[in-house]
């Protein structure tokens, strides 16, 4: 497939609901492209594509979008999945750290067993914006030592410069197409 087709097939399957949450922000609903079998599978190939054959052991997802993208790529890859959780949720000992959120901050949390020190990982969302979630998931993958190789997202939010904070990390970001404004 091109990458023009691509983006086409990948751009019908996204729900755009204009002032959600809130006035200004236009939603881009992933649960239309994770209900449509052919976009749902375009989506994830192209999330493995450029990790086949390579060494990657685990796959890192954040609640909860995270969870669906990322388990579908760790199974494809053969790779195992790692949980990060939003604050509380995760029983075993953990690591945790504070990101910033439109306003003000939370917390996010993984096992500090969840990654050997020096496993190759990639984080994978479904989309970013202003990176404040990604840059403390890379940050606390980075506190137990792991390898993070990549982040990956279907959808970049380019105004808002979330890919732009990640790679001043040290960590490559790859992203399936991306839409202008908030
Ligand atoms: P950020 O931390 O600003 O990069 O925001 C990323 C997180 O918020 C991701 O987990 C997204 O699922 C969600 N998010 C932020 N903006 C939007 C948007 N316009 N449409 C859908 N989800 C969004």
């Amino acid at each position: 497939m091109t990458s023009a087709t691509l983006d086409k097939a990948l751009r019908a399957a996204i729900r755009t609901i204009p002032d959600y949450p809130k006035p200004g922000i236009q939603f881009r609903d992933i649960t239309t492209l994770l209900g449509d079998a052919r976009a749902f599978r375009r989506a994830v190939d192209e999330l493995v594509h450029p990790w086949a054959g390579q060494r990657i052991e685990k796959v890192a997802g954040m609640e909860a979008r995270g969870f669906i993208l990322g388990g579908a790529v760790a199974h494809q890859l053969s790779a195992g999945f790692v949980p990060i959780r939003k604050k509380g949720k995760l029983p075993h000992a953990k690591v945790s750290i504070a990101y910033s959120l439109e306003y003000g901050v939370d917390e996010m949390e993984m096992h500090e067993d969840a990654v050997a020190p020096g496993e190759r990982v990639i984080l994978v969302d479904d989309l970013i914006a202003t990176g404040g979630t990604a840059e403390g998931a890379v940050k606390l993958l980075k506190k137990i030592g792991a390898d993070v190789v990549a982040a990956c997202f279907v959808i970049d939010l380019p105004d808002l410069g979330g890919a732009r904070k990640i790679e001043a990390l040290g960590v490559p970001v790859r992203t399936l197409i991306t839409f202008g404004g908030h």
